[in-house]
């Protein structure tokens, strides 16, 4: 291929993914091929000869395209996000294309000059202390971007691993560094990811779990009484991870206590806020990041909330000495003249080398700006609150822990093997893509909002599909949940404070009132929730407030009186004529920007 063809291939190239982007919703997000597709369809062996760029290219859509999980799908729920975005895709373009290796500063200046800068915007835009960042002087902090939350664990515990045993020695001379390894000690929650117990296996140390309590949190009281039990077997402890924002159900270790009972012990506190550190760029976030100036070292992913495409992974540390001490091999052929006077990244890292990856950090940084960011993180948690709220209307499902940030954990009520059911079948359809998790032995699904491109309508119609798949299998099992008994009123006013507000068509069922009503109440809003919300007909001169109220009552899973739903059914059964079908329709679209404003307040 010449610079002729390049150019050419290149804006064919550029044209093909725009759209993909741009249809994406098209495609069946999960694919439906079995292990070993591919083999018959593509040969055993590389060409002798070149093939022609044609050739290659139609194969995209023929072989790799089948197999593709759709990630920036509106419909993609699983994992969590793994976000591009077009500044992000050219900055990588521009990287690929120069593809320097940036292990020293003289191996490639601009590429160690751009990202100890960016990665100082970055710690200054989630709202890290100052002793974090890259600063002239005798500060000692600074942020590196890693390949991987994985990667970053490990360094921030090798590098406690070094403090601990540099100290060691101090205290007791004479040993080697083995044995002293073979005393040390990390912590983390029993919610923490793989990668953490991966990092004590390649450690060689020994990792204890703690406990986490009702809020999937790991608390101070706890990790102590691990560590006072490991103190007193004549073990070392010596590192301890909190994780801001679980995999199985983002919840939050407390970050403070923990901090206090690594300040007392002399411990290292790696952070991994693998996704919820994107959303640290919003101050009203920054509540989870208390007590981070107890912390040694923080890592977060841009690469999934960010927009920042994989790979590029945030971390910062406070005393950059510790990982050089780590990680500090210096070979001839990599000392430069500027050695020891600028930052090589080498020294922070694993591998040598580095790609430059800080560029389309950069282009998104600049692209967005911070008003912009914080615009798209908080839009991901206002569709995560859409559909928690739409599964709380719904009796059959539980939340079995808050939903925070984009992600929403829920569940059939009953055995396990019925929300195992639902992801099978849900999955095997391939419309929307979920993921499982355990919680204290609960199977869960992970509804995670991930791409830029849902909207409210996407959430809706995953709901139904949900929905629909779930009546199926209880009607297979011959479950029957919706024989549910009153419930007591007091029981009601205990679980919702706000019981009370029921929807009374007074006057004229064209201008609804709420009224404090204290309707024996025997109906859940679950069961015409998808049906009857589109029979409701609201006026155009019902002023916005009242429209959002009545709606919010609607969706809140706020149970409502009888003549409410009789009101309800009967413009239902009047709208569902065929000729105002098409008016309905377009009414329902109209209306679902803000449908669910009026839910907010009430969840
Ligand atoms: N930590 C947490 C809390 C995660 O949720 C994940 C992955 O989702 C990781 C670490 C691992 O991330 P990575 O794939 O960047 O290693």
């Amino acid at each position: 291929m010449d610079f002729d063809e390049y150019r050419r291939r290149g804006k064919e190239m550029v044209d093909y993914i725009a759209d993909y982007l741009e249809n994406i919703r098209d495609r069946r997000v999960f694919p439906n091929v079995k292990p070993g597709y591919m083999r018959n369809l593509i040969p055993d062996s590389a060409p002798v000869d070149g093939e022609d760029w044609d050739k290659i290219f139609v194969d995209i859509e023929r072989v790799i395209m089948p197999g593709v999980t759709h990630w920036q799908s509106p419909h993609m729920h699983a994992y969590f996000p793994a976000l591009n975005s077009f500044p992000s895709l050219l900055g990588d373009m521009l990287a690929d294309a120069i593809n320097c290796l940036g292990f020293t500063w003289a191996s490639s200046p601009a590429c160690t000059e751009l990202e100890t800068i960016v990665m100082n915007w970055l710690g200054k835009m989630i709202g890290l202390p100052d002793e974090f960042l890259h600063t002239s002087g005798t500060s000692k902090g600074g942020g590196v971007i890693q390949t991987t939350a994985s990667e970053a664990t490990l360094v921030g515990l090798l590098a406690g691993r070094t403090v601990a045993i540099k100290r060691y020695h101090e205290k007791t001379p004479g040993l080697q560094d083995a044995e002293i390894n073979a005393r040390l000690v990390a912590y983390c929650s029993d919610q923490a990811h793989s990668s953490v117990e991966k990092a004590a296996l390649i450690g060689l140390v020994r990792m204890r779990y703690i406990e986490s309590d009702e809020n999937l949190s790991q608390r101070g009281a706890q990790l102590t009484e691990a560590i006072e039990n490991d103190i007193r077997e004549g073990l070392i402890p010596f590192w301890v991870c909190a994780t801001l924002g679980t995999t199985g159900a983002c919840a939050f270790d407390n970050l403070d206590e923990i901090g206090d009972v690594c300040r007392k012990y002399n411990l290292w506190l790696h952070v991994d806020a693998a996704y919820a550190g994107s959303a640290f760029i919003c101050p009203e976030y920054r509540i989870w990041l208390k007590g981070i100036n107890k912390a040694d070292s923080i890592a977060f992913n841009p690469s999934k909330w960010l927009m920042v495409h994989f790979d590029c992974t945030a971390m910062w540390v406070k005393d950059s000495t510790a990982v050089h001490r780590t990680f500090n091999v210096e070979p001839l052929y990599l000392q430069h003249e500027n050695s020891g006077l600028a930052i090589d990244y080498m020294h922070w890292q694993i591998p040598l080398s580095k790609r430059f990856r800080a560029l389309k950090l950069w282009f998104v940084l600049r692209s967005y700006g911070i008003k912009g960011l914080q615009k798209h993180i908080r839009e991901g948690v206002r569709l995560a609150q859409k559909f928690e709220a739409l599964v709380f209307a719904d009796h059959r499902f539980e939340l079995p822990a808050e939903r925070h940030l984009g992600m929403v954990v829920f569940r059939i009520k009953g055995d396990n093997d019925l929300t195992e059911r639902l992801l099978k079948r849900m999955n095997q359809r391939g419309h929307l893509h979920c993921v499982p998790a355990s919680l204290k032995g609960k199977y869960v699904i992970r509804f995670t909002v991930t791409s830029t491109r849902t909207t409210n309508d996407d959430i809706l119609s995953d709901w139904a599909e949900i929905r629909q798949i779930t009546t199926e299998i209880l009607e297979e099992l011959n479950i029957n949940l919706s024989d549910r008994a009153k419930v007591p009123l007091k029981d009601i006013r205990e679980k919702n404070d706000t019981f009370g507000s029921s929807l009374l068509l007074a006057n004229t069922p064209m201008s609804p009132k709420i009224v404090n009503g204290s309707f024996a109440a025997i109906f859940d809003a679950g069961d015409f929730l998808q049906k009857a919300y589109a029979g409701i007909r609201l006026n155009n001169q019902d002023s916005p407030a009242m429209r959002r109220r009545v709606r919010g009552i609607l969706m809140s899973g706020k149970q409502f009186s009888l003549d409410s739903r009789m009101d309800l059914v009967v413009h239902h059964c009047l709208d569902s004529h065929p000729k105002n079908g098409e008016k309905k329709a377009a009414a329902i679209r109209e209306d679902s920007e803000d449908l669910w404003e009026g839910t907010k307040g009430s969840l």
